[in-house]
């Protein structure tokens, strides 16, 4: 059906996240030659804004890298075909940057509403930097919002719909089978509780080797995350989920609840301070000139990655953010 109109405000948080990414991308913090093209018009965010998305982008990459270069341990040097599913992707590029740097699973599906994924159609189709990175018989499938290829797949769905997300992977030729990253960035929380709970269920029935990434926002009840309710909430985004997972704990909790092996979670502060590449960070902490430190820690603790791990002894796969 349609969606409804919280929606499709929900599919304006895709272009907002979409410029901040341009702008973290244009300052310096990350590489990233695809963003451009997913973007009307350009906007400078603050310093503060840059540095989470880099933050953010940093510690995804830190996962993913894991995953693909992860070998079982019983078999070190038996390559093995590895996928990642995003969830919500929207315009999200790790795709196209993956390909670029020659470090991509053997297939990538991503998944938004149909007219999400028609505009990112739309912008693949006619931007040839773009079309480029897919395979030579990529197919654009203009009625359907799609793509189709060997290597990566468009698939239109809407979450809150298990069976039918189901029909429509199976009919991009997904195998739950291969060892799958599934990635779900601020996408969960925008859903009611029940919902995200039966997503996390079913991948967890589904795919027996694999890890499921979540970032998405914690803590609603101090004065920041009050605020942040606040925000989303009158642009027509209520951050549904929130009260269900308001801590690591709880996103740690609701993965083992929902048969994931293990679980995982801690907040952006931690892994900021702890977790990522040492010279990397020093590197991006001299692009701009930075005062906010308060409200960087602050918002920092706001945000979390929490991980769901199944089939840890024969992937070799984490539960730890290394
Ligand atoms: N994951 C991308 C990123 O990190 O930049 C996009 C994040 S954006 C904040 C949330 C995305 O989730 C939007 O593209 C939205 O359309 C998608 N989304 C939200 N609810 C959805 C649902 N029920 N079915 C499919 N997609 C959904």
């Amino acid at each position: 059906g349609f969606a409804g109109s919280s929606d499709a405000s929900v599919m304006g948080t895709n272009d907002d996240a979409t410029v901040s990414k341009a702008s973290c991308t244009k300052m310096g913090y990350v590489k990233d030659d695809f963003v451009k093209y997913f973007i009307k018009r350009f906007t400078k965010r603050a310093p503060v804004i840059n540095r989470g998305y880099y933050a953010r982008w940093a510690a995804v990459r830190k996962l993913l890298h894991q995953f693909l270069t992860a070998a079982p341990s019983e078999n070190p040097n038996v390559p093995v075909k590895k996928q990642v599913l995003s969830l919500g992707a929207g315009f999200d590029t790790t795709y196209f940057q993956l390909q670029a740097e020659g470090t991509a699973p053997a297939v990538y599906y991503e998944v938004d509403f149909l007219e999400v994924t028609s505009r990112k159609m739309a912008a693949i189709a006619h931007h040839l930097e773009l079309c480029n990175i897919l395979p030579k018989y990529a197919q654009v499938q203009k009625d359907k919002g799609e793509v189709r290829s060997s290597n990566y797949n468009l698939v239109a769905a809407d979450l809150r719909n298990v069976s039918s997300l189901e029909e429509a992977l199976k009919g991009a030729g997904f195998d739950p089978s291969v060892p799958t990253l599934i990635l779900a960035e601020c996408v969960l929380i925008y859903l009611e509780a029940k919902d995200s709970e039966a997503l996390i269920r079913w991948a967890g029935d589904k795919i027996k080797t694999g890890v499921f990434v979540i970032y998405e926002q914690i803590r609603p009840d101090d004065a920041f995350g009050q605020q942040m309710i606040r925000n989303l909430e009158m642009r027509g985004c209520p951050l549904l989920g929130i009260e269900a997972t308001p801590t690591p704990e709880a996103k740690k909790q609701r993965f083992l609840n929902a048969g994931w092996q293990r679980a995982e979670a801690l907040d952006m502060d931690a892994i900021y301070t702890h977790h990522l590449a040492k010279a990397d960070v020093q590197r991006i902490e001299k692009l701009e000139i930075f005062d906010e430190f308060e409200e960087w820690h602050i918002m920092q603790e706001h945000y979390c990655i929490a991980l769901g791990v199944s089939d840890y002894h024969q992937t070799g796969m984490f539960d730890r953010f290394g």
